[in-house]
């Protein structure tokens, strides 16, 4: 089928992608018969990989039980027990779960609640955001106009509501070389205060970023100590904290939750793709008790809903894959595989004069490419050589997650490399020998 005979509006307008029949496992079967190592479980997505019988079965399951019931009028039972799941794992006081469709939805959401709990609990002045440069919040418009991904804002940007872009904590790009990693995590954690004191802290409402930042740059993790003293500036201002691990949340660092490795709880937490691993569309945001009591014993009614919130099929879906991660206790493999990939990609791209920085933790693993590894300058954008390294990787049967360099155009293409959590040590070697291929393949282009 051509792009001309297909009557999908496809992403990419003049492309037809191969059509995807199958899922075996890590592998993605196309209508050729064509098998892909899904080397980044699409965007981050389906850390149970393509197949497994137990989470279809829970789905089918709940279909034949009841398949919806508006959650105006009902609760049901696949809801009920996921919020308990993920209530139990969640640090902090995060106790109660906002379920939604995806991403975008569950920002959407958080940002609308943080604003509604100044409200209730008389603190009406109290509406911006401050959000960070490198990161991306998902397409709708609330969330594009926290999200700092250049490339995509910039059509909307009259359409935006007022945000303000702190710097990212990005220390491959950012950190001075007389400082140390807690130096330089201390500096770009203080943007913060600066710029709570410049908008006033009486009307800041909250502060959003990603704890391992995702699609904008690339598996990027804060330095040491950067997310403490971000709650504790927070803290001291009365600003809440969203963190968003829609990508990097539900297990894909190695830790149910990404921020659980620096020991800090934010106020609200976004998660999406790994919470339905694919099977459903589904997201959630995880809220502080002191949030919802406000809402429960103000006005009593959270002003926001969509109708498709707590799916019951979604839910169902969701409840089983963490219940399969927690029964074959996959984070232990996340963090065996994902250290065997840190090792493969470091002996593959270790002395590539193009590869500047290997990075990310767990199963969520990025390398940047440079024109020149020792002034860490950029390949110009022009050449797309993100899309060249992924049209490459799929001709041999791999996918991954290329992207072009977005912050302030000052980091270059990355690749980022999220494959499922059932991995096993072969298909960490399939994944970086075809990626190496595509990626030499591209160089020389
Ligand atoms: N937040 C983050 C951190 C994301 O990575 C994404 C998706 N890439 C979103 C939000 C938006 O999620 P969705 O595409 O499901 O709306």
């Amino acid at each position: 089928m051509s792009a001309r005979t297909s009557h999908v509006f496809h992403r990419n307008a003049r492309l037809q992608p191969p059509i995807a029949v199958k899922g075996d496992g890590c592998y993605i079967v196309d209508a050729d018969g064509k098998r892909y190592l899904d080397g980044s479980g699409g965007a981050a997505v389906s850390c149970l990989g393509h197949s497994h019988p137990k989470v279809i079965e829970a789905i089918k399951r709940q279909l034949d039980a009841i398949p919806y019931g508006h959650t105006g009028a009902f609760s049901n039972e696949p809801m009920e027990k996921l919020a308990t799941h993920l209530a139990q794992a969640a640090p902090g006081g995060l106790d109660k779960v906002y379920f939604v469709s995806g991403g975008s939805e569950a920002v959407e959401a958080a940002l609308k609640m943080a604003r509604q709990f100044y409200i209730e609990i008389g603190q009406p002045s109290r509406h911006k955001i401050i959000a960070r440069r490198q990161s991306y919040h998902g397409n709708t418009l609330g969330a594009l106009a926290v999200g700092g991904n250049a490339a995509r804002r910039a059509q909307f940007q009259p359409m935006l509501m007022e945000a303000t872009h702190i710097a990212p904590c990005f220390s491959y790009r950012e950190k001075r070389v007389d400082e140390t990693e807690e130096e330089y995590g201390r500096r770009a954690a203080d943007e913060l205060e600066t710029a709570i004191q410049q908008a006033g802290p009486e009307t800041v409402a909250a502060f959003i970023c990603e704890p391992v930042v995702g699609a904008t740059a690339g598996a990027v993790p804060p330095a040491p100590g950067y997310l403490k003293r971000i709650r504790e500036i927070c803290d001291r201002h009365g600003v809440l904290l969203i963190f968003d691990e829609v990508m990097c949340g539900m297990g894909r660092t190695g830790h149910m939750f990404a921020c659980d490795e620096d020991g800090v709880a934010p106020d609200l937490m976004t998660v999406a793709k790994g919470l339905g691993a694919g099977y459903q569309p589904i997201g959630a945001v995880l809220v502080d008790t002191r949030i919802f009591e406000a809402i429960r014993d103000g006005s009593g009614f959270f002003q926001h809903g969509h109708t498709y919130m707590g799916h019951p099929a979604a839910c169902a879906a969701g409840l089983a894959v963490q219940e399969v991660i927690r029964d074959d206790n996959l984070l232990e493999n996340v963090n065996r595989q994902g250290a065997a990939l840190r090792r493969a990609l470091e002996a593959r791209f270790g002395n590539n004069a193009n590869v500047g920085d290997i990075r990310g933790r767990g199963l969520f693993m990025a390398i940047e490419l440079v024109a020149d590894r020792s002034t860490k300058e950029t390949f110009d954008p022009a050449r797309q050589l993100h899309a060249v390294i992924k049209r490459e990787a799929m001709e041999r049967g791999l996918i991954v997650y290329p992207m072009g360099g977005t912050i302030d155009g000052r980091h270059g293409d990355h690749v980022l490399v999220a494959p499922p959590f059932i991995v096993d040590q072969s298909h960490i070697t399939e994944l970086v020998e075809k990626l190496g291929d595509a990626v030499d393949a591209a160089l020389a282009a």
